[in-house]
């Protein structure tokens, strides 16, 4: 991939899915607490709300290693690291080849 339309792609996709981990993260606790509160309520068992915490913890990992094997745009490899060793999100350039992250091919203060 050279085209900066290429990169300005792939760079959406990278920034929606690490907006995408950070909400699962932040709202882990609260869809969890109201799904328990609900089904405590109506349904008099813990047991959806533990699917929903089962399930929603999986989508996280899954996401998270999905953003961690992210490929970069120029290299190809890794953009992060390894899926064990990876600085994820706050990668700030590709541990490759150094392609700063969100880069487009547009000269820096451009
Ligand atoms: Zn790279």
């Amino acid at each position: 991939m050279t085209d900066p339309g290429d990169y300005q792609r792939a760079w959406q996709q990278y920034r929606q899915q690490g907006r995408l981990w950070i909400a699962l993260f932040i709202l882990y606790v609260p869809a969890v607490v109201g799904s328990a509160t609900i089904s405590l309520r109506y349904l008099h068992t813990p047991k959806p709300a533990i699917g929903v915490a089962l399930l929603w913890m999986a989508f996280t990992l899954y996401l998270g290693a999905r953003i961690n094997l992210w490929r970069c745009p120029r290299c190809g490899n890794t953009f992060s690291g390894t899926l064990w060793r990876s600085k994820g999100i706050f990668a700030g350039q590709c541990v490759h080849c150094g392609l700063p992250k969100y880069w487009s091919g547009e000269a820096p203060g451009s």
